[in-house]
């Protein structure tokens, strides 16, 4: 992985969002604050604005500045949750490098395992993890199986696919969805959504 692909990624991401627009919005209406989608816009346009800064550092380097960046760039609780991804993400790839599927997997369960820490949830509470859970354990297990990237890329945005669909029916116990109660049921968590069209869009640029 270098720096050109994670600039390009964080327009792809960028751009994913804005055709998602319609379907976050209404997520984050029914169960929560309706403000994801104008934050997740923010933090996408903070990134992207970096681009020439981002450009000439290493991988590492780019990610945590990146961290940096979308801590203070976006608010509510996503905020800080995925700030913290990207900073661990950074660190791991500081010290392991990013040059095999493997240490980047290695990187992405950094990652999801600090927000893991930091919004004190796990699989099962309707939240992002719901996605990034699944698909973290599944990219570790094929990247180290040595798994071919178009098939790899494949299975991930199935997890990504899955783990968003099993928030539908579930009660939140994190964030403002928990107030609802059953009144959460058959809606998808908005967090959940983005976090699975962006992991879609980084698999269709890397496969
Ligand atoms: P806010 O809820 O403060 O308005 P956002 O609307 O931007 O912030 O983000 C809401 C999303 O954050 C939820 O859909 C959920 O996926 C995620 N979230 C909330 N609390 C937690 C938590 N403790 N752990 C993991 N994810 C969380
Ligand atoms: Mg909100
Ligand atoms: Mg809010």
């Amino acid at each position: 992985m270098n720096t050109e692909s994670i600039l390009r990624a964080a327009e792809a991401i960028q751009a994913a969002l804005l055709a998602h627009e319609a379907d976050i919005e209404a997520l984050d209406r029914a169960i929560g604050d309706g403000d994801h989608f104008i934050n997740m816009k923010r933090g996408a346009a903070a990134v992207v604005a970096l681009r020439d800064e981002l450009a000439t550092l290493a991988p590492d380097a780019a990610l945590h500045k990146i961290g940096m960046k979308l801590l203070s760039s976006i608010g509510g609780a996503s905020g800080p949750l995925i700030a913290s991804f990207f900073l661990a993400m950074a660190k791991t790839m500081q010290e392991r490098g990013a040059d095999g599927w493997p240490q980047i997997a290695a990187a992405f369960a950094a990652g999801v395992a600090a927000i893991q820490s930091r919004g004190k949830a796990d699989v099962g509470e309707k939240t992002l993890l719901d996605v990034l859970i699944p698909v973290s354990r599944c990219f570790t297990r094929l990247a180290e199986a040595g798994t071919e990237p178009a098939t790899l890329c494949a299975e991930l945005k199935r997890e990504a696919e899955q783990g968003m669909e099993s928030t539908r029916d579930m009660i939140a116990s994190k964030g403002r969805a928990a107030f609802l109660g059953e009144r959460a049921i058959g809606h998808i968590d908005p967090g959940a959504k983005t976090s699975q069209v962006m992991i879609c869009t980084v698999c269709d640029l890397a496969s």
